[in-house]
């Protein structure tokens, strides 16, 4: 049932926010000591000004300027060390017992990352990552969740086939508009093509009136934007493949094609190929041992996925399967991000 589905992420929100006190005061007094790692990489897609809305789907990929600001203090404050991803592997390979490391990077290439976070690592000095589409940046790509998302907001009611005949999904309340985004994700993750999928969300939207290019176009850094980021010495910009489709979805040829494809065509922007790769959506659905060996063989220094966890010794054991941690929106508390670096909440949550 949708609004089953609806309470259940509001319960497992109430969990994680309970998580993360527990480990703030685990990490405060000194507990769990012993379950601390080397520090972690974090994942930031949108850093913008909060603008309010009753449905917001994906609130949880945006963070304010002021909570990165407040973030990085924070870890200032507990003596994380800034390191570009590229050099992770070689300065946690000389790191003293204690010394601890944050990355950051920001999957998706959006805009707001050149406008609202550059300044701030900029400010502070903080090295930072851009992973970057060239199908999103050369604007032939539509980003499929947001689309879906402008689609549900304007929309009062939708029709759509999701494979078993047309069904009218009513979407007065934003708990139905909710439920009715949940069901496209289930469709776009199980369709057995991806690109099939989102071409009929995107036939839908533009039936709408709701161009998916447009979005990209309002959302996504250009090739001079690109160019004139990478001139910044604390950006890198990194591969997402060209289209932004889950990896582990593609034959062998089209995933080594996604990969290579993103970093000729972003030598082409900046000049120099990346040395770094996030697999789009990071997760076990979209990524296999597969693509750890084709980063690997394409030359890709380091290669991040979205699975949580946090750095050890042994992490870069495989440098093309690096968990990350998010930065979420919906838990934008400074000292949540200390918690979050030491790995304690991982711990528990095992537990
Ligand atoms: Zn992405």
């Amino acid at each position: 049932m949708p609004i089953q589905s609806v309470m259940r992420q509001r319960l497992k929100r109430a969990v994680i926010t309970g998580g993360l006190e527990v480990a703030c005061l685990a990490e405060r007094t000194g507990l769990m000591a012993s379950a601390r790692g080397m520090g972690a990489i974090f994942t930031l897609h949108h850093v913008r000004p909060k603008a309010p809305h009753a449905f917001d789907p994906n609130a949880h990929l945006e963070i304010t300027p002021e909570f990165l600001d407040a973030a990085i203090e924070h870890l200032k404050e507990e003596g994380y060390q800034f390191v570009a991803l590229a050099d992770m592997p070689g300065r946690l390979a000389i790191a003293r017992a204690g010394e601890r490391f944050a990355a950051f990077t920001l999957d998706d290439g959006y805009r707001n990352n050149a406008l609202h976070a550059q300044p701030v690592f900029t400010r502070h000095k903080v090295p930072f990552t851009v992973f970057v589409a060239p199908g999103l940046a050369c604007k032939t790509h539509g980003i499929w969740w947001e689309t879906l998302t402008e689609l549900l907001r304007a929309a009062p009611h939708l029709e759509f086939d999701f494979g078993s005949g047309p069904v009218t999904m009513p979407l007065a309340t934003p708990d139905l508009k909710q439920a009715a985004y949940s069901r496209f994700v289930r469709f776009i993750q199980s369709e057995v093509e991806e690109a099939v999928a989102i071409e009929k969300l995107d036939t839908v939207a533009r039936a709408h009136d709701i161009d998916p290019l447009m979005i990209t176009e309002r959302l996504v850094m250009r090739e001079p934007e690109l160019k004139s980021l990478a001139l910044n010495p604390l950006a890198s910009i990194g591969g997402h493949t060209v289209s932004h489709r889950a990896l582990a979805r593609l034959s062998d040829e089209e995933a080594r094609r996604e990969m290579d494809q993103s970093a000729e065509q972003i030598a082409a922007i900046i000049g120099e190929r990346p040395e770094t790769f996030a697999y789009p959506y990071g997760d076990r659905a979209a990524v296999s041992p597969r693509e750890h060996r084709l980063a690997s063989d394409l030359g890709f220094r380091v290669a991040v996925t979205t699975e949580p966890g946090t750095l050890s010794a042994r992490s870069f054991d495989t440098p093309t399967a690096i968990p990350r941690i998010s930065l979420n929106g919906l838990y934008q508390k400074p000292k949540y991000v200390g918690a979050l670096a030491s790995g304690i909440p991982f711990k528990l949550m095992r537990r």
